[in-house]
């Protein structure tokens, strides 16, 4: 498939590594697979507390290639599923500890970038849910988040000036990043404290635990599978296509107009997701579900490149900021987020093999904290990390074919339609209450 992730705007910026691995064939403490934030973060956390473990990471492509090197760029808090959900499988004290993690993963994150000689473009500048009509506002009270406070009409405009914006919430457990260049500094760091970092490089790994790269065994104390939504396919998980659009570098006066001067990551609360970004050179980065499930779970580049989503992702831009339409749309991309049955992350350990994902579209952070806690377990470490929720966390499987397909385009299709219908009808929408109900 090659590396789908150079079609986006933060790789066509990027300065990529070259890394001189040496002979793959030899005995390993530890031997990563998959060579994303999730990966490469465990190798991390595992040096912080044993330099001088040998450490293999091996990617099929090139290190970020996957989600990691062409997200949206929120390192946010957030968690795919919520405190009520959590509350029937784990305890009070678990879910708090929870947050409190993800919350330190992100000034984390900091500490790493700004001490990074790479521009991560890291800044702690909280994350704006913007309404653009009465039933989103509703949406937005009624599903606040602890630390996030409400912020009237003047309050949002003082922020960000998208058109029709009667409020907002504010959540400052959330900072913008340059996801490549993050990749990038981070990989560098790796390979400078003696990580052996495998590009080009496709393994086969068995249920158990066992490598083979070109049909040959490799041997290794501890394996970790850190492939997320580019992994084979099977009905533990399904992928779902999220797709981006960037501008070309948008000038002052265009930033007088519309704020955001702080770089706070935005979005509108609709039903089908939105995300965006001002980037560190003054462009929008903007980006949305809506590309259809493929049958069997299958990953191709089309649902990256897919027409329709990329021009629906341009009209909502310049709805939000009329002068756009001036303005030229440099880049279209995409990428694949892991999905479970209950939309729930896990990691699962058994003292040998490790693997971890399902963050759906919260990596960023989510895939700092879970490396956290895969590197704790692979160290015999008894911490808060190693008994966070998703530890051990047992999802149902997706149905087979045809009910997947049908059921996950049907939500597809209900959300974009309730948001259609809450644009035109001015409540809330019908069709939003069925999705709740049905899904
Ligand atoms: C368009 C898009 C926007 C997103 N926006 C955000 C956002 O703003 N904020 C947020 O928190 N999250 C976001 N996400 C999700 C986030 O990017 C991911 O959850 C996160 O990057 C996952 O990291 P990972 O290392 O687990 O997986 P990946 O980065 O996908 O890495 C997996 C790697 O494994 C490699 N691999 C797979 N199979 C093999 C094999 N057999 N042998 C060797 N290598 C293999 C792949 O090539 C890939 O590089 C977004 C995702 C997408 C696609």
């Amino acid at each position: 498939m090659g590396n789908q992730a150079e079609a986006s705007v933060w790789w066509s910026s990027a300065q990529h590594p070259t890394f001189t691995p040496g002979d793959l064939y030899r005995n390993w403490d530890v031997l990563i697979v998959g060579g994303g934030f999730s990966g490469m973060w465990t190798a991390h956390h595992l040096l912080n507390s044993s330099p001088d473990l040998e450490i293999a990471i091996l990617e099929a492509h090139e290190v970020g290639s996957g989600a990691s090197g062409r997200n949206g760029g929120w390192a946010s808090a957030l968690y795919p599923v919520d405190d009520e959900t959590l509350a029937k499988h784990v305890s009070a004290q678990s879910i708090s500890d929870l947050h409190a993690q993800l919350e330190k993963s992100i000034d984390e994150i900091g500490q790493f970038a700004l001490s990074s000689e790479d521009s991560v473009a890291f800044v702690k500048s909280g994350s704006l849910t913007v309404a653009r009509s009465k039933p989103q506002l509703e949406r937005i009270k009624q599903g606040l988040l602890p630390r996030e406070s409400i912020l009237n009409k003047e309050e949002t405009l003082a922020r960000i000036r998208m058109s029709c914006a009667i409020g907002a919430s504010f959540n400052p457990d959330c900072a913008t990043i340059n996801p490549t260049q993050l990749v990038v500094a981070l990989a560098k760091s790796l390979a400078q404290r003696g990580v052996h970092i495998f590009e080009n490089t496709s393994a086969d790994i068995s249920k158990t635990g066992k490598v083979k790269v070109d049909g040959k065994s490799i041997d290794a104390r501890f394996v970790v599978r850190a492939t997320e939504a580019y992994h084979e396919r099977n009905r533990e998980q399904i992928p779902i296509y999220s797709l981006m659009i960037a501008t070309e570098p948008l000038p002052d006066e265009f930033w007088a107009k519309y704020g955001l001067d702080g770089r706070e990551t935005f979005h509108e609360n609709r039903h089908l997701v939105t995300y965006a970004q001002r980037t560190s050179d003054n462009r929008i980065a903007m980006g949305g579900r809506g590309a259809p499930y493929k049958w069997g779970s299958a990953r191709s580049n089309k649902s990256e490149q897919h027409k329709q989503i990329h021009k629906k992702l341009r009209k909502t831009a310049i709805q939000w900021f009329p002068e756009l339409k001036n303005h030229k749309f440099t880049h279209a991309w995409g990428g694949a987020v892991a999905i479970k049955r209950d939309w729930a992350p896990y990691l699962h350990w058994d003292g040998h093999f490790g693997s971890f994902g399902g963050y759906v579209g919260d990596g960023v952070t989510l895939s700092y904290l879970a490396a956290n806690s895969m590197a704790d377990l692979i160290l015999g470490k008894n911490s808060v990390r190693a008994s966070l929720p998703y530890v051990g966390w047992k999802s149902a499987k997706w149905e087979p074919e045809p009910l997947r397909w049908l059921g996950v385009n049907l939500g597809i299709k209900l959300s974009a339609i309730a948001d259609v219908e809450e644009r035109i009808t001015k409540r809330p929408s019908f069709v939003g209450k069925l999705i709740e109900k049905l899904f």
